[in-house]
């Protein structure tokens, strides 16, 4: 069981502090298994550039896992063109496979998205995504490990 709520709703949270607190691992480890734009963006919450990442455009049937511990996040079907630039879905695989916080930081208000398994930055949630659930599950593509669903192979 996770109990890691630290930071959680905590306006004075600052990206350089409590990675290390709570963290499934520690940072040495994370700086070992992450390529360093991993890094960046899983346990520092950067944020890649608009239309650079690896996912934004992609169209395949599959599973986005979690890159920090490849837990499942998203599915493909919750997928959809937001014309962001980011991977957009509508919805996560599970509810209970994110979670959502506060954020205030660069002078905005939003809710982070983190994975709830291993507590790494995913991206943001915004209220303006499709009919579906009118949510828009903003995610960098550096956060995600996508695994294409063979043929028939749906579940
Ligand atoms: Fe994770």
């Amino acid at each position: 069981m996770s109990n890691d709520s630290v930071g959680e709703l905590n306006p004075g949270h600052d990206q350089d502090q409590g990675h290390e607190q709570e963290a499934t691992k520690a940072d040495s480890d994370w700086r070992k298994e992450l390529d360093p734009e991993q890094y960046h963006v899983l346990r520092e919450k950067g944020t890649e550039r608009a239309f650079t990442g690896k996912y934004w455009d992609l169209k395949d049937a599959g599973t986005y896992r979690c890159a920090g511990c490849g837990e499942p996040l998203f599915s493909s079907e919750t997928k959809y063109d937001s014309g962001s630039g980011w991977p957009s879905f509508y919805q996560p695989a599970d509810a209970a496979s994110v979670k959502e916080l506060a954020d205030h930081s660069h002078g905005m208000i939003r809710t982070e998205v983190t994975c709830a398994k291993c507590d790494s930055h995913l991206g943001h949630v915004f209220p303006d995504g499709p009919p579906e659930t009118g949510l828009r599950y903003c995610v960098n593509s550096a956060s995600l490990d996508f695994e294409k669903q063979e043929e028939g192979e749906w579940e």
